[in-house]
């Protein structure tokens, strides 16, 4: 069978363009585009046999089958040579079933998908595989591309700059100076991108690089080119695989530029159309209250939307007033009876470190997810028999700064709720067996 794949125009003109042409938006009316696939054709195979296909390749050895994203590569880029594909085994991360925090919760059926267990530590390496290979694949066909670039807070350069760095490719990565962590910043800098610390906020360098990608041989790796989309949707495809192919009643994604946000729903509607699944779940979005545009918009409704300058927020990632993405996530949330809700710098930073003492190790951007959650809970919008799925976004170990932070009493301030300092005391065994037995009475 031949599956087929190509951008159309979003806001619904007759625009179509091939995935190989450097194009981001509509020529008619400046729209985003998305990609369509053949769903007829994709139609011909039974929803069962795309079940056992997809089972057959998960997490084995045939490449690039393997892989996460690649095992569904019908679904997600059929158009791409094999020899061209890009791939670091990403996706089949773990579905962590959350049982002691659920248990406080009061929600037994509590699960937390841990997408930043990957190869740059976050979920981004789904949609970038997908890009770089389809940047290999142009430049295999004779295209002039002389790099690829984007702005980022700190993960989408990270992936980019390996699977760039992997292919051969040059990467130009744009970061607001001061704005990323440690971690972050030394990805690309290790991969050998060329990595420009600029003096803004990352609005400021979304706006310098989109400029910069009006030149065609610069091939623009921002979430507003929806390639990168097909990938990260196999998160939603690869959560209803490790239930045995049920159906979720919620996922809980955190929000910043709001790909994701779109990513998610489109794998759930595209199993829906393929009679995958005969349901959808609900959708909720938690921003950072202090970067938290589609928050406002939601209380209005969807009926109004205005960009914001996003405050400093421990949840960096997604410190974005400007989402690129926002009228597809407005979409997503309309067709998934989604709701939004947002989280202060104590709530996320709290419910990250309360997690923690669980058994993960959040990043901020889960504790954002995670806040919303609590307090879905406590207004009884989820009830405690429904199963959630909380989406984890990127590695804790991203954010050491944030952990050591919290674990850390700033003299004059109230210890956090969730406090845990070290304990420093003399070398001397008496005194040490005391501290010990201190601590496990109490
Ligand atoms: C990119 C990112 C987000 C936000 O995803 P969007 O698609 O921009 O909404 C959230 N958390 C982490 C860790 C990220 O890297
Ligand atoms: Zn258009």
């Amino acid at each position: 069978m031949n599956y087929d794949a190509h951008f159309r125009c979003s806001e619904g003109c007759d625009e179509n363009y091939p995935l190989n042409e450097v194009v981001y938006r509509c020529t008619k009316c400046h729209g985003l585009l998305e990609v369509q696939h053949d769903m007829n054709a994709l139609k011909q195979r039974k929803a069962d046999d795309w079940k056992s296909l997809f089972e057959k390749r998960y997490m084995r050895t045939q490449y690039p089958y393997g892989s996460g994203v690649w095992g569904k590569k019908e679904l997600v880029c059929p158009t791409l040579d094999n020899e061209n594909i890009v791939s670091m085994y990403e996706g089949g991360t773990n579905l962590f079933w959350a049982e002691r925090l659920g248990a406080q919760l009061g929600l037994p059926d509590l699960w937390i998908k841990q997408c930043g267990n990957s190869h740059t530590g976050s979920f981004k390496d789904l949609g970038m595989t997908v890009l770089v290979s389809m940047v290999k694949q142009i430049i295999a066909d004779g295209g002039d591309i002389r790099a690829v670039m984007c702005a980022s807070t700190g993960d989408t350069s990270a992936s980019l700059a390996a699977y760039a760095s992997a292919a051969g490719i040059p990467a130009i990565i744009l970061l607001p100076k001061a704005k990323v962590t440690r971690e972050q910043l030394i990805q690309p800098i290790a991969n050998g991108a060329m990595t420009l610390s600029l003096e803004t906020d990352f609005d400021g360098c979304m706006a310098i690089v989109q400029k910069l990608a009006a030149r065609k041989d610069f091939y623009l790796a921002n979430s507003i080119n929806s390639i990168r989309i097909e990938g990260q949707k196999t998160i939603s495809i690869e959560i209803v695989q490790q239930f045995d192919w049920e159906v979720p009643d919620w996922v809980i994604i955190p929000g910043g530029n709001l790909g994701n946000v779109s990513a998610l729903g489109l794998g759930f509607l595209m199993m829906l159309e393929l009679g995958i699944i005969d349901k959808l779940p609900r959708i909720a979005c938690a921003q950072a209250e202090r970067a938290n545009p589609l928050y406002r918009s939601y209380r209005t409704g969807f009926t109004e939307f205005r960009a914001i300058t996003a405050q400093p927020t421990q949840a960096t990632a997604i410190q974005i007033g400007n989402p690129v993405s926002i009228h597809r996530a407005i979409r997503t949330l309309k067709q998934f009876d989604g709701i939004v809700d947002q989280a202060s710098e104590e709530e996320l930073a709290d419910a990250a470190a309360r997690a923690d003492r669980t058994g993960l190790f959040n990043c901020p951007h889960t504790g954002v997810a995670l806040a919303v959650l609590i307090k879905m809970i406590e207004r009884r919008q989820i009830h405690p028999d429904e199963r959630v799925i909380v989406i984890s976004t990127a590695n804790g170990l991203k954010f050491p700064d944030f952990k050591v932070g919290y674990h850390h009493v700033a003299p004059g301030e109230p210890p956090p709720r969730y406090l845990n300092a070290p304990v420093e005391l003399p070398a001397d065994y008496d005194g040490v067996l005391q501290k010990i037995s201190a601590h496990l009475d109490t």
